[in-house]
């Protein structure tokens, strides 16, 4: 597979210097152009950028602010910025880097260093994507993590919109498979049960492992009726879904949920979890392969 080209969004007023780094860039990077802050901000917004190389003199809208206002923004936070300016004293580096830049190259430059500070900081943003991306998913199932789970949770949480729900699952029994087929057997089917619930997880849906054998997911619906028929898809999905041990025997299993609403009187996202844990407590104690709402 081709890599898809790294993107990279040009600012400047002047077009001259516009021309010089589309020769040195367009051929390697997909790369978009905007004369003046105004625009830039607009283009940042709209399109998946990966490096973005602004200049500090232009009239309205300086590069600062510009860079400022990206710093601001959720979706554009995270775009790596290289001030490219025919400033050279101290005083306007410093700002640069104040503002959120993470380089800073005068004019003239010299074009392969240019070239090696803008591959530099698109290695640096793919590392940080990487590292993010571990530090917020289960190696295991590929699923949000439980750190992750309650970050975005507790957003959606304080959004305090209405027909917010939770659901915690729980494996049945689960520790009789793992005594039965052994460990590696174990985490296929916490595999096999992560792929089938994930089928009925809507895009706006938080769906995380919270350890063990143990999920959650936080959802909206329109209402108590449309939440509990989707939950119930999921039991009785999982109730079908079949494992091949080693042995070519067949595992299935069984899961528990217990399902609560966000209601007026709900304190924060501690006691909405709570319960939810003490309706799936509920639903483990009344026999299993259920869920339970309260
Ligand atoms: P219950 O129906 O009450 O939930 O019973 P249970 O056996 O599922 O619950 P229990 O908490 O007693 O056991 C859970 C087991 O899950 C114990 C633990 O060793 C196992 N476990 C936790 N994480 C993993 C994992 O990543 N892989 C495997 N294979 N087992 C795990
Ligand atoms: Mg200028
Ligand atoms: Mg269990």
């Amino acid at each position: 597979m081709v890599d898809k080209k790294k993107t990279i969004l040009i600012v400047d007023d002047t077009e001259i210097n516009i021309d010089i780094l589309l020769d040195l860039l367009g051929d390697d990077y997909d790369v978009s152009v905007a004369l003046d802050g105004e625009n830039a901000l607009e283009i940042a917004n709209e399109e998946p950028l990966d490096l973005i190389l602004l200049d500090i003199m232009m009239p309205k809208m300086d590069g600062y602010e510009v860079c400022r206002l990206l710093k601001t923004n959720d979706n554009t936070k995270d775009i790596p910025v290289i001030f490219i300016t025919a400033k050279t004293d101290e005083d306007s580096i410093e700002t640069a880097y104040e503002v959120g830049g993470v380089d800073y190259v005068t004019k003239p430059f010299k074009p392969r260093e240019l070239i090696a500070r803008v591959k530099t900081q698109l290695n640096m943003k793919l590392l940080i994507e990487n590292l993010e991306f571990i530090a917020s998913h289960d190696q295991m199932t590929g699923i949000y993590n439980r750190r992750k789970f309650f970050e975005l949770a507790e957003k959606k949480f304080l959004q305090k919109q209405d027909n917010l729900y939770v659901a915690m699952m729980d494996i049945d029994k689960f520790k009789l498979i793992n005594d039965t087929y052994g460990h590696p057997t174990g985490d296929l089917v916490i595999k096999a049960i992560t792929k089938t619930i994930s089928g009925f997880i809507e895009s706006e849906s938080i769906f995380g492992r919270l350890g063990g054998e143990e999920f959650a997911i936080m959802c909206n619906h329109e209402s108590l009726e449309d939440t509990l028929k989707n939950i119930e898809r999921i039991r009785s999905m999982v109730e079908r879904c079949e494992v091949i041990a080693e042995n070519k025997e067949i595992i299935k299993c069984t899961i528990s949920t217990g399902c609560t609403k966000m209601t007026k009187e709900t304190l924060n996202l501690d006691s909405l979890v709570k319960e939810a844990d003490l309706a799936l407590y509920e639903a483990k104690g009344s026999g299993r392969n259920k869920s339970i709402f309260r």
